[in-house]
């Protein structure tokens, strides 16, 4: 157990954190406020999708109240360091191919998503699933009606390919140089997206898009492939199993 004074201060330490607009909404399904979290994968939880998270197992996601349960200083950094957006960016970097659910689905269709998501890993791009541009089909846009159909077929092909990881040559170096206004109002709505998923500066953006011949995916390939900024998505997973209480 953690002395009052040093769990309440940990605790204030979550409430900062729950300013931030992406942690106060439900990593998962988007729902308006949460009260939960996963300590180990490092996002903050609406009440439906923590007990979700919680049938994974504790090895997977370990859940915790956000007001009843103590928290440790280790584990108040480790959500600091990761939240909403950078761990989606990190499991699910794709969301346009992997859509999330929305607060109306039912449960069996958030289960399925948490486990492709987090015990399968399937979104994360590294193991077979996606060409080298970011997508699973070429031309294709796979919608929520047909998410389904592909799973086990993907299941079956992870199992037996693999492909290298990307190599930072085949990405073009973006200088940040300063975009002209004209380009802004051109690329706009993907603009806008990008900074949705937490790409927030866009002269680099621009730059991005345009050396990417306006291919959305390529573009986040090329943004996240970037070794003169710091790349966090290449930095190890959350630790599974999650550290021990203080
Ligand atoms: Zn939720």
């Amino acid at each position: 157990m953690l002395g009052k004074r040093r769990a309440a201060r940990n605790r204030e330490a979550l409430d900062r954190l729950l300013q931030e607009r992406s942690n106060s909404q439900c990593a998962e399904c988007g729902e308006d406020g949460v009260s939960w979290a996963s300590a180990n994968i490092g996002v903050f939880l609406c009440g439906r999708c923590a007990s979700i998270h919680r049938k994974l197992g504790s090895h997977i996601s370990k859940v915790k109240s956000l007001t009843l349960d103590d928290w440790s200083e280790n584990e108040v950094e480790h959500m600091k360091e990761w939240g909403n957006k950078r761990a989606n960016r990190y499991w699910n970097p794709y969301p346009r191919d992997n859509p999330p659910p929305i607060t109306d689905d039912d449960d069996l269709t958030v289960e399925r998503y948490l486990r492709d998501k987090y015990e399968k890993r399937l979104f994360r791009g590294d193991n077979g699933d996606y060409d080298e541009r970011g997508s699973r089909r070429r031309n294709g846009d796979s919608r929520r009606k047909n998410y389904y159909e592909p799973v086990s077929r993907r299941t079956a092909s992870a199992s037996h390919t693999s492909s290298p990881a990307p190599q930072r040559s085949k990405y073009p170096v973006l200088t940040g140089g300063p975009s002209n206004p004209k380009d802004r109002f051109t690329y706009r709505r993907e603009l806008s997206r990008l900074e949705d998923m937490g790409f927030e500066d866009m002269d680099m953006n621009i730059e991005a898009l345009k050396a990417a011949g306006n291919n959305f995916n390529r573009a986040i390939d090329i943004l996240t492939n970037q070794s003169t900024t710091p790349n966090k998505e290449d930095s190890p997973p959350p630790s599974l199993p999650p550290r021990p209480i203080d």
